[in-house]
């Protein structure tokens, strides 16, 4: 067998999800790296295989063993990549050993499998056909504030990761600056017993995670902004808006940072608008 890596999917949950196609590359590996060896020999033992060896692959040993891993397939042994669920590289680590080992033109496969983002895109009932995974909002509410406001010109339907303890003051950001209305799902669970999909807008959803926080493991999905939501400032309006108060009396810094606040944009862009004028 010749030298490769292979990225290769494991359930989000129901473990009758993995595919024979990835059991075979399990069983098939000389080396499983893992982000936790108990969570992947407890789906090895679910599937009969034992790890001919394994090594941790996680967020703070990404970068020491990514090296060392391309080196392996390098090699001429197959090195099998999986997360504790889902598809590695997708919010879990992975990202370094597919960048070196394509920089190393290394042979790179994938088993597809089971993913949280698509899986909730896909039943939420909100619009799948274009849409952008942005995995989990920064924990801080003001960074994430920030965050979310350049998303909120947004057309296509947004994707977000979140853990259940900061489910309630995440919806309550995300209504505060994408709109109460907005059509949202949260997904919980899935492929779980309690697998669970909260339909409503933006505010009801905040609402019912406030009251009784839910538990699990779950994903964020929020219907795009609608065309007519907020108009893009023109250039025209901006250098327009600045100039009727610089003539007014109004000193030129003064005027760039009141329009700047009161159109919602930056500063800098009301000052390259009146270069531009
Ligand atoms: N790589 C994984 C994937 O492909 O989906 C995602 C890993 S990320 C560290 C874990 C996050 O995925 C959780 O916090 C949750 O937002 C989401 N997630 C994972 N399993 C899930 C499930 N069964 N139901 C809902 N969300 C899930």
């Amino acid at each position: 067998m010749s030298g490769r890596l292979i990225l290769c999917a494991t359930p989000i949950g129901n473990l009758d999800d993995m595919s024979p196609r990835a059991a075979q590359t399990l069983a098939d590996a000389h080396i499983i790296a893992c982000e936790d060896t108990r969570r992947t020999r407890k789906l090895l033992s679910h599937l009969g295989l034992t790890a001919r060896e394994m090594v941790v692959y996680n967020d703070s040993t990404e970068r020491r063993r990514a090296p060392e891993l391309a080196d392996a397939v390098a090699r001429g042994r197959v090195v099998v990549l999986v997360s504790d669920a889902g598809m590695p590289g997708l919010s879990d680590p992975g990202f370094h050993l597919v960048k070196l080992c394509a920089e190393k033109a290394l042979p790179i496969e994938i088993v597809p499998g089971p993913n949280a983002a698509l899986s909730a895109l896909a039943i939420s009932g909100l619009a799948p056909g274009r849409f952008v995974f942005e995995g989990f909002l920064p924990r801080r509410s003001g960074e994430r504030k920030r965050h979310l406001a350049e998303l909120a010109q947004e057309k296509r339907t947004l994707v977000f990761y979140e853990s259940p303890h900061r489910l309630a003051s995440c919806l309550q950001d995300i209504a505060d600056v994408l709109g109460e209305d907005r059509p949202a799902a949260v997904a919980r669970e899935l492929t779980k017993m309690h697998e669970e999909v909260r339909r409503g807008t933006l505010a009801e959803l905040a609402t019912w995670a406030a009251k009784a926080p839910p538990r699990g493991e779950m994903v964020v999905v929020v219907s795009g902004a609608v065309g007519d939501s907020k108009p893009e400032v023109s250039d025209d309006d901006l250098a327009g808006a600045a100039k009727e108060l610089m003539g007014s009396g109004v000193p030129r810094s003064q005027a760039l940072s009141e329009v700047a606040r009161e159109m919602g944009v930056p500063r800098r862009k009301v000052f390259n608008a009146l270069l531009k004028d």
